[in-house]
């Protein structure tokens, strides 16, 4: 299944994708389940959003790509290396993402996103899969400049509308399918890598990350990034693509 989180006529509505209609659900599916209204509003006529807004918290890993972290000239650490991404980082398919003033420098980070449904602590790597929703697309945007001047990360990796998310979540994504991050930049290919590339794997990062603090349904783990992070540049418009999760289109602007 995918679920879109999408404005029509007005209001913000969760549904399920279907061909080329959004089946309306009742509530949000995190915590409203499945049920349907009967309504249907064709996807042409409504306006996708971020699939979801973490309510607590957006963690992310470095480094969890070997070729990524060497183009950085960094080591793989041996256990996840985690960082958090303010949820007013957030935004969603087509919205823009704002070049700051205070950088010089704003790269992409394509990266696979899985949201979590479930409150989870402490959770072994054997189960933690049961804790997701469902997966999507994320860009880790970063002020690269700024990531190495301030010496930790959180204002580099969490400006506002340096997360994107979207286009939906999808429940039924195969982890081992093969599915492939493209990034591009105004058309050009900057990153391609399988997800089967990660050093840490989406149960490893969960697990490790729910020993540390409890995630909460809505939570969104982006999984790292494949190497060819490159800036952006004000005009251009970036395009993650993850083999059955779709397109995550944005444009830059200067803030
Ligand atoms: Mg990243």
């Amino acid at each position: 299944m995918r679920i879109a989180r999408f404005s029509h006529q007005d209001a913000i509505r969760y549904g399920i994708v279907d061909e080329t209609d959004l089946v309306v659900l009742a509530g949000d599916p995190l915590f409203a389940g499945f049920e349907t209204t009967g309504v249907r509003v064709p996807l042409a006529d409504a306006a996708l959003l971020a699939p979801v807004i973490p309510r607590s918290k957006v963690v992310a890993i470095a480094r969890n790509y070997r070729d990524h972290a060497a183009e950085l000239g960094n080591e793989v650490s041996s256990e996840p290396m985690l960082f958090l991404k303010p949820n007013t980082s957030v935004v969603g398919p087509g919205d823009t993402i704002v070049l700051p003033p205070q950088s010089q420098r704003v790269d992409h980070e394509g990266e696979l996103a899985a949201v979590i449904g479930t409150i989870a602590k402490n959770v072994p790597a054997e189960r933690a899969l049961d804790y997701v929703f469902g997966y999507t697309i994320a860009n880790d945007v970063t002020a690269r400049d700024l990531q190495k001047t301030d010496g930790q990360w959180s204002r580099a990796k969490g400006f506002d509308t340096f997360c994107p998310l979207g286009p939906a979540i999808e429940t039924e994504f195969d982890l081992a399918g093969g599915a492939v991050i493209t990034t591009r930049v105004d058309g050009q290919v900057r990153q391609q890598g399988p997800i089967a590339d990660m050093v840490h794997s989406v149960a490893e990062i969960i697990a490790y990350a729910s020993a540390a603090f409890t995630l909460l349904p809505g939570d969104v783990i982006l999984t790292g990034t494949p190497a060819g992070v490159g800036p952006i540049a004000a005009g251009q418009t970036v395009e993650v693509e993850i083999t059955g999760l779709g397109v995550l289109r944005n444009p830059a602007r200067s803030a």
